[in-house]
């Protein structure tokens, strides 16, 4: 069983999510394929960092003060050298809004293969339970909310139809010369997400929403580039009831 040790520690430090990093650990935990990575404290261990990561890279700002990271200038993609990471964190550091932020490193990671950005969600229903969501990621999910929603556990005939529901479904066929992409690949993801036994499931009392926003879906497989789980409100303690 895993991601008990990541909720734990979250709890532990009186967080409200999972940092990227412990939300990416727990997504593996369950099979789910995310980037290499290391986390860097400073553009001084940039060099360092480059022998263990194939670029190009990605750097991302790891902090509880943004959770939305592109927006405050907090992602640069495409990095091939640790002059240019060691560059981009001090660019970074430079941001008021991260500088103002509490932070906790910088993520350095590997970027996935090209393909389709797709968003995986997880909410709870105070009646039924953990759902699982699926969207085609980007504008078709924000301005034309093309998104299916299954009660968990799904079955791998519900991941399959959740995506035949999506009105922008034929994206993942290949459109204008791009290739198809693994469609097995995003069923696989969505039962280890939402199935039975899956993360949602097994961490039902602790993840109030989950977004896996996006998983980057190529013809060979899919990656989760990011992962932003927030927690259910922890039991009281008896010291703090009124
Ligand atoms: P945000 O907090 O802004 O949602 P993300 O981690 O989702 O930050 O990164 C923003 C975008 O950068 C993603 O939607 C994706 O297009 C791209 N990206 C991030 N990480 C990777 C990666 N490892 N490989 C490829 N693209 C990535
Ligand atoms: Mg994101």
């Amino acid at each position: 069983m895993s991601g008990f040790d990541e909720i734990a520690e979250a709890r532990k430090q009186k967080r409200a999510a999972l940092d990227e990093v412990a939300g990416k650990r727990l997504l593996a935990g369950f099979a789910v394929a995310v980037p290499k990575s290391v986390v860097l404290q400073s553009a001084a261990e940039a060099e360092q960092a480059l022998k263990a990561l194939k670029p190009p890279l990605v750097l991302k700002v790891m902090s509880p003060d943004i959770p939305h990271k592109s927006d405050a200038g907090g992602v640069r993609v495409g990095l091939k050298s640790a002059e240019e990471v060691g560059q981009a964190v001090r660019a970074m550091m430079a941001v008021p809004q991260i500088a103002n932020a509490r932070i906790d490193g910088f993520l350095l990671e590997e970027m996935a293969p090209a393909g389709q950005e797709i968003v995986v969600g997880g909410l709870r229903d105070p009646q039924f339970g953990p759902l699982v969501m699926v969207g085609l990621g980007g504008i078709l999910i924000e301005v034309l909310a093309d998104v299916s929603f299954r009660i968990c556990p799904i079955t791998r005939r519900d991941a399959e139809e959740m995506l035949d529901e999506l009105k922008g479904a034929a994206l993942l066929k290949g459109v204008r010369g791009r290739k198809p992409v693994s469609r097995e690949a995003i069923v696989d993801a969505l039962l280890r997400i939402g199935g039975e036994g899956g993360l949602l499931m097994t961490h039902a009392a602790d993840i109030r929403e989950a977004d896996v926003n996006p998983l980057i879906v190529s013809e060979h497989g899919a990656v989760a580039v990011d992962a932003r789980f927030v927690l259910t409100q922890p039991p009281m303690n008896a010291d703090e009831r009124g």
